[in-house]
């Protein structure tokens, strides 16, 4: 189902959610799938209802936006993995599919990690040919 936050107490751990059809489901935060600073009222949220002793309540609540999930797509048989990074020499190379085992290169968590490792790189060639330079001048 879909709706959105329409009140949440952050004292006590709980709130409710409306509904695209305007009903007013409990939530505990126990079921909200991510970090609970992002309950904000009026944030949307997808969800499935569950029956308690007290009535109607939400359950397995995540955000829809597509950031949020931390899955890619696999090129080769399309399914949605988890990426699992793979190294060589330092270096991430990308993940393996757990379904179909090819190989998925370009991984989008690692951005950051790649961008270091290709400064460290680049970084260490500026020294490398520093000191050939350096070496040249003095034998000249
Ligand atoms: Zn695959």
């Amino acid at each position: 189902m879909k709706g959105k936050v329409k009140i949440y107490f952050e004292d006590k751990g709980y709130g409710f959610l409306i509904t695209d059809s305007g009903d007013d489901l409990f939530f505990h935060v126990s079921d909200f799938c991510h970090h609970h600073s992002k309950i904000n009222k009026d944030v949307k949220v997808l969800f499935d209802t569950e029956k308690t002793k007290k009535g109607l309540a939400a359950k397995d609540i995540r955000l829809p936006d597509t950031n949020s999930d931390p899955r890619i797509d696999c090129p080769h048989c399309q399914k949605k993995i988890r990426p699992n990074p793979r190294y060589r020499n330092g270096l991430l190379i990308g993940s393996i599919c757990p379904f179909c085992l090819e190989f998925v290169k370009k991984v989008d968590f690692s951005k950051e990690r790649e961008a270091y490792h290709n400064a460290l790189f680049w970084l260490a060639m500026a020294v490398l040919f520093f000191l050939i330079g350096a070496l040249c001048v003095r034998f000249w």
